[in-house]
């Protein structure tokens, strides 16, 4: 088995919405080993049995930062999961990973392509992360599923980074491609409909079920070396059902890290 370091990012600065992921990290851990469940995952593995080396939350003065605390985490032989933050993270958290996976593909789920040149006149908003990353030339396959906010910029830049977009209108999960390079997977709480997950920042309807999202992760044939979960906003959530959710994907995809 895989070990496993995890680390959270309170970082949520270049969020162009509203503020509160920063706070996450600390809740979706809470949650994950709060009394309400058990530590199994649903192909039985025991993630309290995991050897997981947990650096524990990076408060961040300065976005330029959450590299080299990556890149420290992501000394020795484990594979590591990062608790945002906003998205704007990704970007930073890829640069990190592609030093030590010159090829990598992204498995990325969100209602959002985050794809823009810029927002809001900010090259690293949240809305920007994927972009940053295709031009960097940091990704060499880039899928999106989740996806219902295209704009004709979003779509120009998808095309010139040769993004797979896989929209929720006339969604076929079996038809994203298999991943022949390590895999990092990228997991925006907002791909979520918001019935399934209140917590985030931005309300985008017609969105993915949480089963939906856990059958992705399962059915996933490839080595899976980095994830994220992120967007997680405790502001807007409700009886703290997203955090719940927040650490039931990180079981499932810790799952798979350490296969
Ligand atoms: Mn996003
Ligand atoms: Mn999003």
């Amino acid at each position: 088995m895989n070990n496993i370091t995890l680390q959270g990012i309170q970082f949520d600065e270049k969020s162009s919405f509203m503020r509160g992921p920063a706070k996450a990290p600390a809740l979706i851990r809470e949650a994950l080993y709060s009394d309400s469940a058990n530590m199994f995952t649903e192909d039985l593995k025991d993630v309290s049995k995991m050897s997981i080396d947990d650096k524990g939350d990076f408060e961040i003065e300065e976005y330029f930062n959450i590299e080299a605390i990556t890149s420290r985490n992501l000394e020795g032989d484990g594979k590591l999961l990062t608790l945002g933050g906003d998205h704007s993270i990704t970007y930073p958290l890829i640069k990190a990973h592609h030093e030590k996976y010159p090829t990598l593909d992204i498995l990325h789920i969100d209602a959002h392509g985050d794809l823009y040149d810029e927002l809001n006149g900010d090259k690293y908003s949240h809305g920007c992360p994927f972009a940053r990353i295709m031009e960097s030339g940091l990704a060499t396959n880039l899928v999106q599923v989740g996806i219902r906010t295209l704009t004709a910029h979003q779509q120009e830049q998808a095309e010139k980074f040769n993004v797979e977009i896989h929209q929720m209108k006339n969604l076929d999960l079996s038809k994203i491609r298999k991943f022949e390079n390590p895999l990092y997977i990228s997991l925006d709480m907002d791909a979520f409909d918001p019935a399934f997950a209140p917590g985030v920042s931005h309300y985008e309807p017609g969105g993915l079920s949480s089963r939906q999202v856990i059958d992705l992760i399962q059915n996933l044939d490839a080595e899976v070396v980095g994830a994220d979960i992120v967007e997680y906003n405790p502001d807007k959530d409700f009886q703290k059902m997203t955090a719940y959710l927040a650490a039931k994907m990180m079981k499932e995809i810790l799952a798979k890290m350490v296969d």
